[in-house]
């Protein structure tokens, strides 16, 4: 067999190779948002319980960034997910973010405007808040020579903790943890597993024991330009595979408006004030509320 068609066999069928392992729990099932092709090859940081040490490394944003202009540099991607859409139960970018109309954020209104049941029909659907980062691991020598890794985590599990402990609190603005030269290394620990038991404490920022280096940094991907936008029409197309929106006639969707829902604590419906007492903090209807009064379909987040 001539040298050229034998590397071509041998390229594609390490591609089909690759594609069978994409598939092997079910074809596009649970796929997350990123772009199966451009991903490949690069390793993703799960945290197992415990202690975990590891820098945020700097890259130049692409052309999907929807808060950092194309070319400039960014420490991270902030994102809004739509999580479990349609029968394959895949995660999609909402496209609002993009300024384009997204059929998930349209459905949710259309539902609210229906009166169906938040947490049955409407909670599902809404976007999640998520952050991607490329991340070298310092605590483990193992991981650690991996070199550059992918991180993806729910905001609250991160960004949200990475905003407060960067503040300065005598207010002399923050800490740039991500800068190569004199950024910090941070620290938190993994405190369970699983869907219900997931969470991170004691996040920290703390020195590093050493910079990033060039090699490092050269490493870092561009974030925005590995995720898998689709069209409008291939959202709504998934939104509706496998199911149809919940209607007034069916029988099984239960009819419940939020909007007439009324707050115990503050006597005030739901979505009429939202964080303007005490109580909103611990209230059981801050989510929901939240969402009425922004008047937005972009939620809080499920942890997982
Ligand atoms: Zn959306």
């Amino acid at each position: 067999m001539p040298q050229d068609i034998k590397a071509r066999l041998r390229e594609q069928l390490r591609k089909r190779t690759q594609e069978a392992y994409n598939r092997k729990d079910g074809g596009n099932r649970f796929k997350d948002y990123f772009s199966i092709a451009k991903m490949e090859g690069i390793n993703k940081v799960k945290f197992s319980k415990g202690e975990h040490l590891f820098d945020i490394i700097p890259y130049e944003a692409g052309e999907h960034d929807p808060n950092c202009p194309a070319g400039e540099f960014t420490y991270g991607m902030d994102v809004w997910v739509h999580m479990g859409i349609g029968a394959s139960e895949e995660q999609v970018l909402c496209l609002a973010q993009y300024k384009q109309p997204c059929p998930i954020c349209e459905e949710v209104k259309i539902r609210r405007e229906q009166g169906l049941d938040y947490d049955a029909d409407i909670k599902p659907l809404i976007a999640k808040r998520r952050n991607v980062f490329n991340v070298i691991i310092r605590k483990n020598k193992e991981e650690e020579a991996k070199g550059v890794q992918l991180l993806e985590i729910s905001y609250h599990f991160l960004g949200k903790h990475l905003a407060s402990i960067s503040k300065d609190p005598y207010g002399d603005g923050e800490v740039t943890f991500s800068d190569p030269v004199d950024g910090k290394t941070i620290a938190m620990e993994r405190t369970g597993v699983g869907a219900k038991d997931t969470g991170y404490s004691g996040h920290r920022l703390v020195d590093r024991r050493k910079e990033v280096s060039n090699k490092e940094l050269e490493q870092a991907l561009c974030l925005d330009s590995l995720v898998e936008l689709k069209t409008y029409k291939e959202v709504k197309e998934l939104l509706f595979s496998g199911k149809s929106a919940p209607t007034d006639d069916d029988e099984d969707a239960p009819v419940k408006s939020s909007k007439n829902k009324i707050c115990k604590a503050t006597k005030k419906k739901i979505g009429e004030y939202w964080d303007e007492y005490d109580v909103c903090d611990t209230c059981d209807f801050n989510i929901e509320c939240k969402a009425i009064c922004n008047g937005s379909s972009m939620g809080d987040d499920v942890p997982y």
